[in-house]
């Protein structure tokens, strides 16, 4: 078979079946142009093999692969089905029948638990939701988003003594790279303050697992702020067991996953059509925000530097994105984001009993009201379900290789200072 042809060509040694190698995962997903730099890959690997490229922020591989295929099946552009991590949707207690028959907060049947991205029934509300609010923070961290509920929240899991630290997003500190978030462990009130905010670039945040340069109780209590689909690699690895490797899967007691319909490459973003293209001056930027299907730049000075439809900067946005149909974050133990709520409030679905507790610990420091527009929630998932099934309608081409061809993905490095992943081995 073609994929021990590979092997075969690059050591002689005749393979054992069930073999899948990181650079499978690197022609299928990365060299794709399909990686979502949700970091699964990096947290996944027993033998801490997979690092991240500090050119590209893309998964590299740093050392030995064993062709476990742990770093395909829990990548979601691999071989990772996360619809299936879906818990059934709910009606959210205090479901009017106006709001039942708006298919918002809706359980269609038990068959909702096999919604797939290839088909399924249509509508599923909001996912496994048990209550539903429009939240916002009594004292907002500068620099929130919306209403600063993330941090408001994470503020009070670790008063409360239920975490010892949260993944975070935070500006790097390069001054050649202004305005791009970087995943960081925060373990103080402070770090959580100065997190807040938005950055819309990926971080490869499940690398920040590996919790060993931070000090940490033996059995540390950690919370994630991710994308759905960095909760939804947190998710399946928690479901597996595994002999893993550095990463501290199993330190992970509170999931946030942020709305999220599309995030961007940074340089693409930032540096090319904010910067080059537009003259923004980023290091005046107070703001970055994709709102209402429109790209929101402001400057510290309350000055609005661009205010442009969406798809002038569909360019620099993730292709991969376009794959994924999971807006709501529905494996997470909290959503959050700013679409279904008024402007400076968080909209907040509670999933889980953890969620529930996190919510509950910080209610002294949050205003609540009802969640105002759970149909325009419905909308948009119905809206990104769409695009993900339509981009994986693409013609299917019998003739296309099922497995790289080794000579073929060497040449694609000639002329490129990077080396072929599968030199070392
Ligand atoms: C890439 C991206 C796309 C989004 N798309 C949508 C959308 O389509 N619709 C919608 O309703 N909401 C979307 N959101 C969520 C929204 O922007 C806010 O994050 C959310 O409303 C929470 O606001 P807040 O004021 O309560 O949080 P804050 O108190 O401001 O806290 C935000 C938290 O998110 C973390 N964070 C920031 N950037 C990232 C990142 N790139 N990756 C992981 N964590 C990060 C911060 O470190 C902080 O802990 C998106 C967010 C991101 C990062
Ligand atoms: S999408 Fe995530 S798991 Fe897949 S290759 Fe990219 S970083 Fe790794
Ligand atoms: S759109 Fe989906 S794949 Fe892209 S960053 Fe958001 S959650 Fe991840």
């Amino acid at each position: 078979m073609k994929a021990y042809r590979i092997r075969q060509e690059i050591n002689g040694i005749e393979e054992p079946p069930g073999k899948t190698w990181f650079f499978e995962l690197q022609a299928g997903v990365i060299d794709a142009g399909r990686c979502i730099q949700c970091g699964t890959c990096v947290a996944a690997c027993p033998s801490n093999s997979i690092g991240v490229d500090e050119d590209t922020d893309l998964p590299e591989l740093v050392k030995m692969c064993t062709g476990c295929s742990l770093c395909w099946d829990f990548c979601p552009r691999g071989g990772l089905r996360y619809e299936a991590l879906w818990p059934p949707s709910t009606i959210m207690p205090g479901a009017t029948a106006d709001e039942v028959a708006a298919s918002s907060v809706e359980r269609v049947d038990a068959s909702d638990t096999y919604w797939k991205i290839t088909g399924g029934p249509p509508g599923d509300g909001l996912g496994a939701v048990t209550e539903a609010y429009s939240v916002r923070a009594g004292a907002r961290a500068d620099g929130a988003q919306d209403g600063g509920v993330v941090s408001a929240l994470l503020i009070a899991a670790l008063a409360a003594g239920d975490i010892d630290g949260a993944v975070v997003t935070r500006p790097s500190d390069d001054p050649e790279e202004p305005w791009k978030g970087v995943s960081h462990l925060a373990t103080t009130a402070k770090e959580i303050t100065d997190a807040a905010g938005s950055y819309y670039n990926q971080t490869m945040a499940l690398a920040e697992l590996d919790l060993s340069r931070y000090d940490l109780p033996a059995k540390p209590k950690i919370a994630v702020v991710g994308t759905p689909c960095e909760i939804q690699g947190i998710r399946a690895m928690q479901a597996r067991r595994w002999p893993s490797g550095a990463h501290r899967i199993d330190a992970v007691v509170l999931t946030i996953a942020l709305l999220c319909t599309k995030s961007f490459d940074y340089r693409g973003l930032m540096l090319d059509l904010l910067q080059k293209d537009r003259g923004i001056d980023i290091d005046r930027v107070s703001k970055v925000d994709v709102i209402r299907g429109k790209m929101i730049v402001e400057y510290r000075d309350g000055e609005l530097a661009v205010d442009e439809p969406i798809k002038n900067f569909h360019g620099a946005a993730l292709k991969g994105c376009d794959e994924c149909a999971d807006f709501l974050g529905r494996s997470a133990d909290l959503s959050i984001g700013s679409v279904g709520a008024i402007d400076g409030w968080s909209s907040v679905l509670v999933r889980t009993e953890r969620g529930h507790r996190a919510l509950d610990n910080a209610r002294g420091r949050l205003d609540f009201r009802e969640l105002d527009s759970p149909e325009a929630l419905v909308k948009l998932d119905a809206f990104d379900k769409r695009v993900a099934f339509d981009s994986l309608r693409r013609p299917f081409d019998p003739d296309a290789p099922l497995f790289i061809d080794y000579a073929e993905h060497v040449a694609t490095y000639e002329g490129t200072d990077r080396a072929p992943v599968v030199a070392d081995r």
